[in-house]
């Protein structure tokens, strides 16, 4: 039996996206580098469907139609190099090689072109929604050549998520941009999470409410525009018990964030593209400052000494009408910062698309995002409406679509009065109060970048523009401080 696709990589990942291919119908060849795994696979869920064992790379690429399709689901990083090496020398022209792991974008611009000298398809995918995503339908974002998209999106659309009967699949452009997105959407991810955690900080901190009662107000907010599948597992997690000691689960886990490292490349990224993603950025940060235990074991005893504030903000958000107002200006900052963070993400979309060459759907690749994957959010059609027109007529930043332009200031004087709450008590808001000034800044006439130019000529000559006239000006400041043109 020839099988339409063979699978190298056979741990969570790979082993769930086999078996979905199988319950599609697709005849799937399986590999692993230690054959132990492959053997499990098959014990454990070999009735999903057609499945055929190989035990080498020869005996997998032996298996497969033409083209054959490759799909490798290792660890990121040096093995996928390793696997390419080794299954280059058995494939043909026209053959395809998938990388449907967490590689990092340049490493799949490098290994596309390198591929493509050598007459082979490389097609970078990034898939989102974790081990049961893989099995029950992920987001897939797949990149590579559109020629190979023709032979391995409808297989890719078939086994992903649906929303509303639509593939949570399409191809996003060449080389990295399958990858790139994927970055995105986890950095947007990583932002989205700190925002919440945000919320829960602040509602306890200066309110006194509880994580049972929290999850309550969690539930709540999933019926308004924060409706998402996040807000909707922070629930579940918040009214989590804990076995042994019968406390909330969230007062015994460590309160140290561990990464993988896609929000780094996404904050690194938008650095190297000059898009301003502060909320991914801040966000990366706060899990790092989460991370110092040791330090803050040492500040918070140094720092906190004779200082209560939040006993003082207790009392003011005490009475049953005050918390409930707070509660809503909690929720309004929330959206508000969740909607920078989407913003953000977008425009570093639109910069690396002018950076790599890439002609990215913006409309499209929300569209990708609602369902499979973790910031699926009813967010999401909005955002796309907001992008339903033609390039030239989108928005220049998603917070200047019409309905979300209208949100933020519906939004506005809660978000100022929690981020100014948040300062004045000492609870940490490190992405509430980036977001919001970010809108401040992008709001602004004038900043005080004009400062910065000035301080730049005076101490490296560095020059300056001027707004009244054309040209580029030096400040001779060692000298009779006279400009002249530079
Ligand atoms: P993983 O733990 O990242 O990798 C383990 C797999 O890689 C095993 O099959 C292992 O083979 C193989 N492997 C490691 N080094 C190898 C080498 N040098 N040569 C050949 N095979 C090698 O597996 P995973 O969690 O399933 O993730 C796979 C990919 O999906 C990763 O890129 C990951 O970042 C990405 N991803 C994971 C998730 C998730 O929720 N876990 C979500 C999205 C994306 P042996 O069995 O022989 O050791």
């Amino acid at each position: 039996m020839s099988a339409h696709i063979g699978v190298t990589g056979l741990a969570v990942m790979g082993a769930n996206l086999a078996r979905n291919l199988a319950r599609n119908g697709y005849t799937v060849a399986l590999h692993n580098r230690s054959v132990a795994r492959t053997d499990a696979l098959l014990q454990a869920h070999g009735g999903d469907g057609d499945f055929v064992r190989t035990e080498t790379l020869t005996e997998l690429v032996e298996s497969l139609e033409r083209p054959r399709r490759v799909l490798i689901m290792v660890q990121a990083g040096a093995p996928v190099d390793s696997v390419i090496a080794d299954l280059v020398p058995l494939l043909d022209d026209g053959d395809i090689i998938i990388d449907g792991g967490n590689s990092f974008y340049e490493e799949t611009r490098r290994r596309e072109e390198s591929l493509r000298a050598q007459n082979l398809h490389f097609v970078g995918v990034g898939v989102s929604g974790g081990e049961e995503g893989a099995l029950n339908g992920p987001s897939i974002m797949p990149g590579g050549s559109k020629e190979s998209y023709d032979t391995l999106g409808p297989m890719l659309e078939k086994i992903s998520a649906k929303y509303n009967g639509e593939p949570c699949c399409a191809w996003i452009d060449t080389d990295g941009a399958g990858h790139y997105v994927k970055m995105v959407h986890n950095g947007i991810e990583y932002a989205d999470m700190q925002v919440i955690g945000e919320a829960f900080d602040l509602m306890r901190s200066l309110a006194g409410i509880e994580p049972r009662e929290q999850a309550g107000v969690f539930r709540e907010w999933n019926t308004t525009d924060l409706a998402s599948y996040l807000i909707e597992i922070t629930a579940e997690v918040l009214e989590q018990e804990d076995e042994v000691t019968g406390r909330p689960l969230v007062d015994v886990v460590l309160d140290s964030a561990g990464q993988k490292g896609t929000g780094r490349w996404t904050a690194i990224s938008g650095l190297e593209v000059g898009s301003p993603v502060t909320a991914i950025a801040e966000s990366v940060f706060a899990r790092s400052i989460s991370s110092q235990r040791e330090l803050r074991a040492v500040t918070n005893a140094t720092f906190s000494a004779g200082i209560d504030e939040t006993l003082s903000a207790t009392e003011k958000y005490g009475s049953a009408e005050d918390r409930q107002d707070f509660v809503e200006d909690v929720r309004k900052a929330l959206y508000a910062s969740k909607l920078v963070a989407y913003a953000q993400g977008l425009d570093m979309l639109v910069a690396a698309g002018e950076e790599f060459g890439w002609d990215l759907d913006l409309k499209a690749i929300a569209s990708l995002w609602r369902a499979g994957c973790i910031i699926r959010a009813d967010l999401l059609d909005t955002i796309m409406k907001a992008y339903d027109a033609p390039k030239d007529q989108q928005p220049k930043n998603l917070l200047l679509a019409p309905e979300f332009n209208e949100a933020i200031n519906e939004c506005l004087p809660a978000w100022r009065r929690v981020v100014a709450a948040a300062a004045t008590y000492g609870v940490p808001a490190p992405v509430f109060s980036s977001s919001l000034s970010y809108y401040d800044s992008l709001r602004r006439d004038r900043l005080p970048a004009a400062l910065t130019q000035g301080l730049r000529d005076y101490f490296g000559a560095h020059t300056y523009q001027r707004v009244d006239k054309e040209g580029t000006f030096h400040t001779q400041w060692s000298g009779d401080r006279s400009e002249i043109d530079a």
